[in-house]
């Protein structure tokens, strides 16, 4: 098993803001930073390795090429996920994503299912998390009459978990940081976004049309079964395990053994120890690599890990 290390990608937006260097310390410039990604294999941001033999590398390549050897053979054509910690200090545009079929007819991208762990949130921090629409009139009058009523809102605090699977609007509200795991897809429909301008004077574009194709009517509401396993030196988090990820989360009080022989998406969100013999801190994402037979994995310290699996078995 190698941990490697990856470079996280900083990407400038409307809503962003400074708190990706107030409270991890990433070197950013003194602009609007709404996104780190911090790992992709995207074609809009692919992740770089920062040690080890593969050093220099770019995730998307390293996907490509070694898929069998530390991938666990995983059928995706292109490396399917993608974390991001998002740093919401204005609202961000209300939303939807295309499921997998509609994404690749029309964009050439994966579709995105979501999902969100509040790393913080102001106290009147909110999200949309749906509709009350019944019927695409409705939604499209509603909208076009920027009539507020039609979004589901909830307040939402530090250690919350919420998911958004593919046709659901949604919308981060201002005062949040978010970690975020996803399919790895660039491709989003605005339907609303409280019509803000740029420092040009533009608007975004909005993706009304393609927005009514993908909604879910009515919305669904989706509840989500959080497990915890609670031992002597560790805390375990059992989020969501859907068609694309499996999310846990692991506070490390003193030591905690992870059997696997799957690849492990890896980002540290507080505190500091080991993984095996690497020093891992707060800010960092790696990858521990798949393997054919299952391995035990030392983590050590006091430190918050949130991991994301494939969901099924490979090496097929
Ligand atoms: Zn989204």
């Amino acid at each position: 098993m190698e941990v490697l290390f990856l470079e996280p990608i900083f990407k400038e937006r409307i809503w962003g803001g400074q708190k990706l260097k107030k409270v991890f310390n990433y070197p950013i410039e003194d602009k609007p930073i709404g996104e780190c990604w911090a790992i992709s294999g995207h074609q809009n941001g692919s992740s770089k390795v920062l040690n080890g033999p593969y050093e220099g590398m770019k995730l998307d390549d390293l996907f490509s090429n070694f898929k069998t050897q530390l991938f666990n053979n995983d059928p995706s054509d292109k490396f399917p996920l993608l974390v991001k910690i998002l740093d919401a200090n204005d609202d961000l545009s209300i939303q939807v994503h295309p499921d997998d079929q509609y994404a690749m007819t029309h964009e050439n991208d994966y579709g995105k299912t979501e999902c969100w762990y509040v790393i913080d949130a102001d106290e009147d921090a909110i999200i949309i998390d749906g509709h009350h629409a019944f019927t695409k009139q409705e939604f499209i009058e509603k909208v076009k009459q920027n009539d507020l009523s039609l979004w589901k809102t909830r307040q939402i605090k530090k250690d919350d978990f919420i998911y958004i699977p593919a046709k659901k609007v949604h919308a981060i509200g201002k005062g949040s940081l978010i970690y975020e795991v996803q399919q790895s897809s660039d491709t989003t429909y605005r339907i609303y976004d409280y019509d803000r301008k740029d420092d040009h004077g533009n608007k975004r574009d909005l993706h009304l049309d393609k927005a009514l194709d993908v909604i879910d009517l009515p919305s669904q509401d989706v509840l989500v079964d959080v497990n915890v396993i609670h031992h002597a030196s560790y805390d375990f988090y059992h989020y969501i395990k859907n068609e694309y990820f499996e999310l846990t989360r692991v506070d490390v009080k003193q030591s905690f053994t992870l059997k696997t022989h799957k690849y492990q998406l890896c980002s540290v969100l507080e505190g500091h120890g080991y993984v095996n013999d690497h020093e891992i801190k707060k800010g960092d994402h790696f990858i521990l690599t798949g393997q054919e037979k299952v391995e035990d994995i030392l983590f050590k310290g006091n430190m918050r890990i949130m991991m994301t699996q494939r969901p099924y078995e490979s090496y097929v």
